[in-house]
């Protein structure tokens, strides 16, 4: 695999060595092997980014939206024929199996088809009128120089729920990956550099909190998009804010999976498997709770169980793996820990997949799927975040006590549902205050045509992700008042 080492900055279309100081390795999680070192950007380099994406936005922003998208009808090619590579490259970095790295890529290109469509969404509107011989209409103009700071997870698909929409509409534009998995985002720009954008419209700088913190003060910078755990996303949210910037910061997730007696068995647990264990639990859609309501935990809870105990899990790369690692040691330690005190509080174990051995990754960070019973509504496994391939089963008497339990919690990132009964189903997604609702579908993923993103403390701002909701983000909207006699 030809992998870029060093780990370089993208500014003003030229590639650069970092002078950072500080480095991190990048770890292969199902092996352990270091794969490059990252540098964590000091200020100067974001400086240098957000200076070319100033000095780009002006030409930029007045190359017409017809030629803007050309751009990005190229870039869907360039992802399109790199698939593979790029895929590959998401499993070697964050641990995913190349399937489910294929998968988000899919929805990445999904999001720069939907963004090569901005002539018609970025559309304004208008009134003749208003009085005799007046006209009032509203045009939607960029922002600025834009920068999005991603998660780990999906270290290709995430920058990609922005950067097409801000680029189409007109912005510039700063990507600022996780300093675990660079290397995906440094393959995405060698594509980029290949459309022939010009000088500064889009920028590349790695790093971590610093890196961030500059990007979060600078005052040529004028949104920020953040995607990663919510403890992060309220910090940035009120520190961008504070600096004037126009901010939308997506969190962290619980999410709960109902199933109710009437569901189809067999689909039912294959939904939920899926959910739960695919991408090792690390999505920020991924069931973590399930209530069996009433008869249903007559066949759930077993055939989970199965179903868990039979999933291929080891190195992302082998064709028949199911699962792969999660990102780090740190993260397998800190699973690991939240399921010894599940059952130090009375949890029963149905399968605990701690300390697999895998054959040939001896050193990866490997946990099996894990499911546990009798978990206590109120304690640690059913209320925090574990992004982890862990999922936790409650038992409740009615849909209202499962809703209510889920209404009782702090995240709203996703709830799905399992029934043949159209009426359940209306109550469930009229009730549960969650943002993204799944009637027999186990990970809720809003195509890109549609905005993403939670409620409640899984996201801080108002505008979301992907979408119409992209194009407001990324423009605002000018009202001119006209009168010719
Ligand atoms: P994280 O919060 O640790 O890091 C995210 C980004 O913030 C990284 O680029 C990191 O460099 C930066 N960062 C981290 N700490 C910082 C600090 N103190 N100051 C400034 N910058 C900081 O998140 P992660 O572990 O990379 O990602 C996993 C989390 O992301 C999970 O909680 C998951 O639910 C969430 N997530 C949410 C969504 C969503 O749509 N809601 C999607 C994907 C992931």
């Amino acid at each position: 695999m030809n992998l870029q080492t060093p780990i370089l900055n993208y500014i003003n279309n030229t590639w650069q060595q970092s002078e950072a100081s500080d480095v991190l390795d990048v770890t292969n999680p199902a092996t352990g092997d270091v794969l490059s070192q990252v540098p964590l950007s000091p200020t100067e380099e974001v400086n240098q980014a957000a200076t070319a994406a100033s000095n780009a936005y002006d030409e930029w922003r007045r190359t017409p939206p017809v030629q803007r998208v050309q751009y990005l009808f190229k870039l869907k090619n360039l992802l399109e024929e790199n698939i593979d590579d790029i895929a590959q490259t998401i499993t070697m970095e964050c641990g995913k199996t190349v399937a489910e790295a294929k998968g988000e890529m899919q929805r990445a290109i999904e999001n720069v088809e939907v963004a090569c469509g901005i002539p018609t969404l970025m559309q304004g509107t208008n009134l003749e009128d208003i009085a005799t011989g007046i006209d009032e209409f509203m045009i939607r103009q960029p922002v600025g120089v834009c920068a999005v700071i991603a998660p780990f997870n999906f270290p290709g698909m995430i920058t990609f729920w922005f950067l097409p929409y801000a680029i189409a509409c007109g912005n510039t534009y700063i990507v600022k990956p996780s300093e675990k998995v660079p290397l995906t985002m440094q393959k995405i720009f060698q594509l980029l550099e290949q459309t022939g954008l010009p000088e500064g419209v889009v920028n590349l700088v790695n790093g971590g909190q610093e890196t961030v913190n500059t990007i979060l003060e600078h005052p040529e910078i004028r949104a920020i998009s953040f995607v990663g755990s919510t403890a992060t996303a309220k910090a940035i949210y009120a520190k961008a804010a504070a600096h004037g910037k126009r901010v939308q910061c997506q969190g962290g997730a619980k999410n709960p999976l109902i199933v109710l007696p009437d569901a189809d068995p067999q689909f039912t647990v294959n939904a939920t498997a899926d959910s739960a264990f695919g991408c090792a639990g690390q999505r920020c859609l991924a069931a973590s709770l399930a209530f069996t309501v009433g008869e249903s935990q007559n066949w759930f809870p077993k055939a989970i169980t199965d179903t868990a105990t039979d999933r291929i899990v080891g190195n992302g790369l082998d064709d028949n793996v199911q699962m792969g690692p999660v990102i780090t040691q740190e993260s397998r330690e800190r699973i690991e820990g939240v399921i010894q005190t599940g059952i130090e509080a009375g949890a029963r174990v149905l399968v605990d997949g701690r300390y697999p051995k895998i054959n040939g990754c001896e050193n990866g960070n490997f946990i099996r799927p894990t499911v546990l019973s009798n978990i206590d509504p109120q304690g640690e496994i059913a209320k925090t975040e574990i992004f982890g391939p862990v999922l936790g089963l409650i038992h409740v008497q009615t849909i209202d006590d499962a809703i209510n339990l889920i209404n009782s919690g702090n995240y709203g990132n996703m709830a799905c549902l399992f029934t043949s009964s159209g009426a359940s189903a209306r109550k469930f997604r009229y009730e549960a205050q969650i943002g993204n609702i799944g009637i027999n579908i186990g990970v809720a993923a809003p195509m890109a045509f549609f905005p993403f993103s939670g409620w409640k403390d899984s996201f801080f701002g108002d505008l979301h992700g992907q979408s119409w909701d992209a194009v407001d983000f990324f423009t605002q909207k000018k009202v001119v008042v006209e009168r010719w006699n």
